[in-house]
């Protein structure tokens, strides 16, 4: 609840309205996105027809009012693909899913987010390994869920950020959600990434992009 309240915030502090949940899984996140009027277009993208599913469910989309409806889409979209429909948003969340790729498909996602997507803000979270010790019955070496296929320090998370946004044109910041242990930090890491030229991508890049 704490991460998600974050997301929020920083979401809200950027001034965005139209924003993408990547990843988006069950809609932990689009619930309380779409509760928020000031959030006018609220798009929740997963790879996976499940979570997508459930998320139509959590969300009860059958029984929205039209006017609601109209405010809400969820679509099915690999994150290591440049996606046009993922252009031109305020803001894109990608809440505890970095850590599901491997990491080899990274730069991918890093192209298809950051290069393409290009919303103004990206608000990312990924958990923070050095943190696990704290919790018991998580041996040594072991992640916080099967499926994860890495989980960072705050120094690999801080260094990948830095380069994702000297790469693709953003400035960021980089902090924690949770209670900070002075030796081991927060739980979880968040990081919010401003892209610098916040006109747009250029006509060049566009056509550059068509052409590919
Ligand atoms: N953001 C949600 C779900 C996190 S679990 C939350 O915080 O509760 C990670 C989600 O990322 C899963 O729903 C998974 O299907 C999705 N995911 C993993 N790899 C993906 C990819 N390449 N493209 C799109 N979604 C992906």
């Amino acid at each position: 609840m704490r991460r998600r309240d974050a997301v929020l915030a920083a979401l809200r502090d950027n001034g965005a309205s139209r924003v993408l949940d990547l990843g988006c899984g069950g809609g932990a996140l689009l619930g309380a996105l779409v509760a928020d009027r000031r959030f006018t277009e609220v798009v929740g993208v997963d790879v996976a027809d499940r979570s997508l599913a459930m998320a139509a469910r959590r969300l009860r989309l059958d029984r929205l009012p039209e006017r609601q409806r109209q405010r809400i889409h969820l679509w099915q979209s690999a994150l290591t693909y440049r996606d046009d429909r993922l252009r031109g948003y305020d803001a894109a969340v990608l809440m505890e899913v970095v850590e599901h790729l491997d990491p080899p498909r990274l730069p991918a996602l890093e192209d298809a987010v950051f290069g393409h997507a290009r919303p103004g803000t990206v608000v990312v979270t990924t958990p923070n390994v050095e943190y696990n010790v704290r919790y018991e019955g998580l041996g040594a070496g072991r992640f916080r869920h099967a499926d994860h296929r890495f989980e960072w320090t705050r120094a690999e998370f801080a260094a990948w950020v830095a380069r994702v946004a000297a790469t693709h044109g953003y400035t960021a910041t980089v902090g924690g959600v949770g209670d900070d242990d002075p030796e081991l930090g927060a739980p979880t890491q968040l990081a919010v990434l401003t892209r610098t030229d916040q006109t747009g991508p250029s006509t060049d890049r566009q056509t550059e992009e068509t052409a590919r």
